[in-house]
């Protein structure tokens, strides 16, 4: 178990083509299953496999991935990094919590030791996915850790 810890503290991934390579220092153990219809459309599956980790133990080590940027229901702006020239979501932030970055982590090269921990905005769930209803499921998000204390 500790072994498997470790293994994934020093992560690296990337995008399909290999023009986007970054590297995470920062366990990766439990997934979060956005089922969200924006994620949805972004990932063209029934969800998103995300992890959240913190933008400081995130770096990109090459290339430079395009974004997209959209105002979700929450009122927050959403920024979506992919690779511009294969397509691959990489992360997300938003502006209201730019510590906070949200790893596809389909993108990781060795997925070791991590299993789905939570599914979000199952309300939208897509029919064919299966959801483990013993996990901490949500119909709606989930709130992210705030930059600042709400004015
Ligand atoms: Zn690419
Ligand atoms: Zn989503």
């Amino acid at each position: 178990m500790g072994d498997e810890k470790e293994t994934a503290a020093g992560a690296q991934g990337g995008c399909l083509c290999g023009a986007i390579r970054y590297r995470v220092t920062h366990p990766i153990e439990k997934l979060i299953l956005c089922h969200c219809t924006d994620c949805q459309k972004s990932s063209a599956t029934g969800a998103s496999v995300n992890a959240v980790i913190p933008s400081e133990r995130f770096e990109i080590v090459k290339g430079a991935p395009k974004i997209f940027s959209k105002v979700v229901d929450s009122g927050n702006t959403l920024h979506r990094a992919f690779c511009g020239d294969c397509g691959s979501p990489v992360f997300t932030r938003r502006d209201n919590a730019p510590q906070v970055t949200v790893l596809k982590v389909g993108t990781l090269d060795a997925p070791i030791g991590m299993k789905i921990a939570m599914n979000i905005w199952t309300s939208s769930a897509r029919p064919w996915m299966h959801i483990d209803a013993t996990l901490e499921n949500h119909p709606k998000g989930r709130p992210m850790p705030p930059a600042t204390p709400p004015a």
